[in-house]
């Protein structure tokens, strides 16, 4: 399997507090990664690392076998950031806006084709969303608007999805439902990399987990993860552990 994302021996530091320690993980194509750590551990900070939107201040990062500073993040990479999943946002732009912006990249400044139009449609049919796509975006519920970012995505035709804990405030049912979506996302070829502080959700759904707490303690497939000690390791026991309960 082709790498999608490359990372060796990352360090990257805030001023002088580190956040990322010498992390090298390689993310292969297909996988349904869970990124998984205490509050404070430096998920965010290592999706943003491999998203390039910080450079490392050691190490290196490639993309699809580019290195990413050189990568253009508009095509083959879909992002719903924390910030994405709240209100706030008083743009009163559609649905079908929102997911027509994932076409933007392959557009460029011609204007949208017929084919583009269809892919929009296929990408809200796909989430589910078809129905809402003349509403305004921030009048969606956060489980409605974390869908129309997908869809976003899959109008752009990502091949990676990067998600940053994108079920923060969505009801129990949603998320499930959500999960699910993911999960079909991730059978139909698209590589998943989910932030996501529920530990059960990630070993219920991810094939592969990173544990990290500033340092990489534990990558491997999901299996080996819970047979290991990287939980309690990385965690400690500061009951900082989030459970499952079904
Ligand atoms: P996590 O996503 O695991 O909660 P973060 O990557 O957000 O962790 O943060 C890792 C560490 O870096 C934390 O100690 C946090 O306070 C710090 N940090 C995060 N963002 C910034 C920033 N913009 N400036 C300074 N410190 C930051």
């Amino acid at each position: 399997m082709n790498p999608v994302v490359d990372i060796e021996n990352v360090t990257f530091a805030y001023g002088d507090s580190v956040a990322v320690r010498d992390v090298s993980l390689t993310i292969s194509e297909g996988d349904f990664l869970g990124l998984i750590g205490p509050n404070g551990s430096g998920k965010t900070t290592l999706l943003h690392l491999m998203l390039g939107l910080y450079a490392p201040d050691s190490g290196s990062i490639e993309l699809f076998g580019e290195p990413v500073s050189e990568f253009d993040r508009g095509e083959r990479i879909g992002y719903v950031s924390q910030q994405a999943t709240s209100r706030g946002g008083t743009m009163p732009v559609t649905v079908r806006e929102v997911v027509t912006m994932g076409r933007f990249p392959h557009a460029g400044h011609a204007r949208l084709t017929e084919r583009d139009r269809e892919i929009v449609d296929d990408a809200m049919e796909t989430v589910g969303i078809t129905d809402l796509a003349d509403q305004r975006a921030n009048q969606l519920s956060g489980g409605q608007r974390q869908r129309a970012f997908i869809a976003r995505a899959l109008a752009s035709e990502a091949d990676l999805l990067a998600l940053d804990e994108p079920t923060v405030g969505v009801d129990a049912e949603s998320r499930d439902e959500f999960y699910r979506l993911l999960e079909s996302l991730n059978e139909s070829g698209i590589t998943i990399v989910l932030i996501e502080h529920d530990i059960g959700v990630v070993t219920d759904r991810a094939d592969h987990i990173a544990c990290i707490n500033q340092e990489l303690y534990h990558h491997g497939d999901t299996e080996s993860f819970v047979e290991s000690d990287a939980l309690t390791e990385a965690y400690g026991t500061s009951g900082q552990v989030v459970h499952h309960h079904h």
